[in-house]
């Protein structure tokens, strides 16, 4: 669909330039609103992209909310599976809908989607 569109601008894009190129005052102004049509699809395509990109985006900020709107989660201990050293907010990582903690003193990476208290 977005290649499509893309195809369309250039083609109106290169459609334009020729316009322009062969200079009467008619045409100048053809070739104007063609390249002007061109553009406003290649941003149309632009936008469309960056709005896909930005989605896992929008996952992580969910997930920030669901952390900070209970208090109740900063009362429990998070240790280290490993050595049992405790861990911190800043230990953790959400990475692609799931939450990984790395312990600064082993260097162990688990997963908490496997903990039963979360
Ligand atoms: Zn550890």
């Amino acid at each position: 669909m977005e290649s499509v569109i893309l195809f369309v601008a250039i083609f109106l894009m290169l459609l334009g330039v020729i316009f322009l190129i062969a200079a009467g005052t008619q045409n100048l102004i053809t070739g104007g609103a063609l390249v002007l049509m061109a553009i406003v699809l290649m941003v149309f395509v632009y936008r469309s992209k960056r709005i896909e990109a930005s989605k896992p985006t929008l996952v992580s900020q969910n997930f920030n909310v669901t952390m900070s709107g209970s208090g109740q989660m900063e009362k429990k201990e998070l240790n280290c599976r490993s050595c049992g050293a405790p861990l911190s907010d800043n230990n953790l990582k959400v990475v692609q809908g799931g939450v990984i903690m790395t312990c600064p003193y082993c260097g162990t990476v688990s997963s908490l989607e496997e903990s039963p208290k979360w």
